[in-house]
């Protein structure tokens, strides 16, 4: 069995359509049977009857109905939990993500593949300042990491069960479900997509989400940030080190030969400017202790097992 997790978010004007596609490419699939599973994030349309009266109808549509709002990040990961197929392909239900490559996940799947990441090229409808956005954000977390992420890639994934059973043991919060599969590790393949636009209303990731998760991703994958105040510091205390002993030598053990005219308050701001430097790398040296804690208090594994030859059989799956 195959199980297709979908978050939704107010999507009731354009499900209709994705649904329809959706379950025609499943019933067809020819080697597995399949679970629809929608995670609706608190919608406040009509998208929650709608998926309801779907399952009445058909069981293997199945829901869950989160509390509230909790982001696409959380409601996925709730759906991912609910999943028990073979195999777990992840969706959005907004249309951008074509349908009719699930059958193309499948074979990579089976020929090894255990995540499969969809990765999308160019986006129509999508703004300028989108685009410029995402292609700064990969250049600067790319440099700043040694997790690299492959620009383009997205959320639209299969994941094996094996991984699924790992992504399930991460409890951090704060969760960029796309790094945290990235971190898995595994056997992967990937598959190029033309994201079409929205079906129907707007993204609900505005600008404002998106800077929030940009910044969320840096903050939940890497320290990188905090070390380089840490460097400025170092920096600015070395230079005027050596500006202020500079200026001690000539102006005042020997008497300004050179003119140089440096007057007192001049010489209590390169004072300043040394104090300024050793904060900032105090500043840096703190940020040591907080990655460590925060490493600590994510708690992630400190492996992840693909093979195991003792157990004779690929990486023990705690479902079966
Ligand atoms: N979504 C969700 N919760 C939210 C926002 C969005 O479950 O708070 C769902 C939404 O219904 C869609 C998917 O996540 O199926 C992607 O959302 P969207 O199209 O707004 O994001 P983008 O395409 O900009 O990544
Ligand atoms: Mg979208």
């Amino acid at each position: 069995m195959v199980s297709v997790v979908v978050p939704i978010f107010n999507e009731a004007e354009g499900l209709n359509v994705f649904h329809n596609q959706i379950v025609e490419i499943l019933k067809n699939l020819e080697n597995y049977t399949y679970e629809l599973i929608y995670c609706d994030d608190g919608s406040t349309d009509n998208t929650f009857e709608t998926i309801s009266t779907w399952h009445k109808n058909n069981t293997k549509i199945k829901y869950l109905q989160l509390s509230r709002n909790f982001g696409k990040e959380n409601a996925l990961s709730a759906g991912i939990a609910a999943s028990r197929g073979d195999a777990v392909i992840m969706l959005d239900g907004d249309g951008q993500h074509p349908v009719n490559l699930i059958p193309n996940f499948i074979r990579s799947w089976e020929d090894g593949a255990k995540v499969v990441v969809g990765i999308r090229v160019g986006n129509e409808g999508e703004g300028l300042f989108k685009q410029i956005g995402s292609k700064l954000f990969y250049s600067i977390f790319n440099s700043l990491t040694k997790q690299k992420l492959i620009p383009g890639s997205t959320d639209y994934r299969l994941i094996d069960k094996v991984v699924r059973n790992e992504f399930l043991k991460l409890t951090e919060s704060d969760r960029i479900t796309r790094g945290l599969i990235d971190w898995l590790g595994f056997k992967r393949a990937y598959i190029h997509f033309h994201a079409s636009a929205r079906v129907n209303g707007t993204a609900s990731y505005g600008k404002n989400k998106l800077f929030k998760l940009a910044a969320n991703s840096f903050v939940s994958l890497t320290p990188t940030p905090l070390y380089l105040f840490g460097y400025l510091g170092v920096i600015i205390t070395g230079i005027s080190f050596i500006l202020g002993i500079t200026v001690f030598i000539e102006q005042i053990l020997l008497n300004d030969p050179w003119n140089w005219n440096f007057t007192g308050s001049a010489m209590l701001g390169i004072l300043i400017l040394f104090l300024v430097g050793i904060i900032l790398s105090s500043q840096g040296i703190l940020s040591l202790y907080i990655s460590h804690i925060q490493s600590q208090t994510r708690g992630r594994p400190l492996y992840i097992i693909d093979h195991d030859s003792s157990l004779g059989i690929e990486a023990k799956d705690s479902d079966s």
